[in-house]
């Protein structure tokens, strides 16, 4: 992936708990950093603004892997490159590139929202087994959400652009 890349989402404000922040990413070469990725955000809501650079240079890791035991590393901040496969395995998910991949910039916890809210879905249209499976794993990534559930959150990415930062 190189040249210039855009991507604008909404997504839940950390500040304020609404689904108001709108992020902006752009991927660009930037001087002295190399590939990057640029997040601004900002809430509607509540007015919290933060920017970040974020430099994706790191092509020699393909898997990165980080254990979250402690309800601080919830906010671990996720880089997933539009490559990256992402898996839990304790609690059963993966998020595969897909066939209109895109990358996105989160924490651990907006990770478990993006899941939680493929599985509430699937809970509200699926019968039989499939809809039992799927009400487990909300129970699973909700208690995983809360910080009672250990868990190991892994990014395979065949270009090694995809990284974990731990909150320290
Ligand atoms: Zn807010």
């Amino acid at each position: 992936m190189d040249g210039k890349e855009h991507f604008s989402y909404k997504a839940i404000c950390p500040g304020c708990g609404e689904a108001a922040l709108s992020v902006e990413e752009l991927y660009d070469e930037i001087p002295g950093l190399g590939r990057a990725v640029l997040v601004s955000m900002r809430c509607a809501k509540c007015g919290m603004a933060a920017y970040h650079e974020i430099p994706l240079e790191n092509r020699g890791i393909r898997k990165v892997e980080f254990r979250v035991s402690e309800e601080k590393h919830l906010t671990a901040r996720v880089i997933r490159s539009p490559t990256g496969m992402i898996r839990i395995p304790e609690l059963g998910l993966e998020l595969s590139p897909g066939s209109r991949p895109v990358g996105f910039v989160t924490n651990v916890e907006g990770v478990l929202q993006r899941f939680l809210d493929v599985a509430e879905q699937l809970a509200g249209t699926a019968e039989g087994p499939e809809k039992e499976g799927a009400e487990m794993a909300i129970r699973r990534i909700r208690s995983a959400i809360s910080g009672a559930l250990p868990f190991t959150i892994i990014i395979e990415d065949d270009l090694g652009n995809s990284a974990i930062i731990p909150p320290d």
